[in-house]
């Protein structure tokens, strides 16, 4: 499925002129030597290779402090060949990740979370989105999933992850005009509220939240959810895994997306795109779909 989008994107750079002396060029920046966001900056390059991007990866010592990476991100933002910016996070207190990336131009905010591109969302008119969010419609439309109409139950509702993902169910369209109801942690009766929808898209990180008693018959379950749990017989002696209890619904969901191996690579191929479109925006190329 990530190949289908992959292939998407390269057919239509292979449309656009030659690139000239500012290629899209992604750079990302963690705090910290040997975290595990050096294994999201590995994972990252590999990405970006096969989707015709510069990579550069920055570590900035673990304690760096809030003016000195404020002004990192300004000169990079300010740098006419770098067309996006990561800040890998969470980030320790009192660095607040919302208030660094919102001081990114929108265009360059490839995460999609900073107040002007949350703000477009909200208001019909998205620019940058999460690419998670983004993958799990990348998804659907690749199996013509028709989404109008629909009641759809989105677990989970961070800024990075659910909340944006229900805004684009909401949005007014084809691809959106969904009916959304938006679960959490708060919420009375859980298993009643996800049963009635025919579209369940689980963005929590608990292993076994869905079953057979909290998925309706027949309804499809989207699993973005990602957490680890201990396994012998993986590698690590841990295995990744999803909300949804893959076992108890098969035969019973029509459609479960797995975990590893479903929305994960999608939204890897999806943050590349939000790249190409910031570039593209850049070079006066049009629009990235
Ligand atoms: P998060 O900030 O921890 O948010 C989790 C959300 O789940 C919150 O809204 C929380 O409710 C809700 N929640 C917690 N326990 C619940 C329960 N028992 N029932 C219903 N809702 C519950 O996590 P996140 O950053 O949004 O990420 C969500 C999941 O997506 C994680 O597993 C993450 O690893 C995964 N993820 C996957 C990808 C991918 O590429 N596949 C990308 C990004 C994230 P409250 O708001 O009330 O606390």
């Amino acid at each position: 499925m990530a190949e289908a989008r992959q292939a998407e994107l390269l057919a239509l750079q292979s449309r656009w002129p030659a690139r000239g002396s500012r290629p899209p060029r992604l750079v990302s920046v963690a705090l910290g030597e040997g975290t595990p966001f050096s294994v999201y900056q590995r994972q990252q390059r590999r990405w970006a290779e096969r989707l015709g991007v510069r990579f550069e990866a920055i570590v900035l010592p673990e304690h760096t402090g809030g003016e000195v990476l404020k002004e990192r991100l300004r000169s990079l933002d300010a740098d006419p060949a770098v067309h996006g910016v990561l800040l890998q996070h969470p980030l320790p207190p009192p660095l607040d990740f919302f208030d660094l990336v919102s001081g990114l131009s929108p265009e360059k905010d490839v995460d999609g979370v900073g107040s002007v591109n949350l703000g477009r969302l909200v208001a019909g008119r998205p620019l940058q989105v999460p690419a998670v969010a983004r993958a799990v419609f990348t998804l659907l439309r690749h199996y013509r999933y028709s989404i109008p109409g629909r009641p759809v139950v989105v677990l989970g509702r961070s800024e990075t992850v659910g909340l944006p993902t229900a805004l684009l169910f909401l949005l007014r369209g084809e691809g959106g005009d969904a009916t959304v109801t938006v679960a959490h942690s708060r919420t009375r009766d859980l298993a009643r509220t996800t049963r009635q929808a025919e579209l369940v898209v689980s963005c929590v990180g608990h292993p076994g939240l869905l079953d057979r008693r909290s998925v309706g018959p027949g309804a499809a379950v989207v699993d973005v959810g990602l957490s680890t749990r201990p396994d012998p017989n993986s590698p690590g002696g841990m295995a990744v895994v999803g909300d949804a209890d893959a076992e108890a619904l098969r035969g019973y969901a029509s459609a479960l997306t797995p975990v590893p191996g479903g929305i994960g690579p999608v939204t890897s191929v999806e943050l590349m795109a939000n790249v190409l479109r910031s570039w593209a925006l850049a070079e006066g190329l049009g629009a990235v779909p």
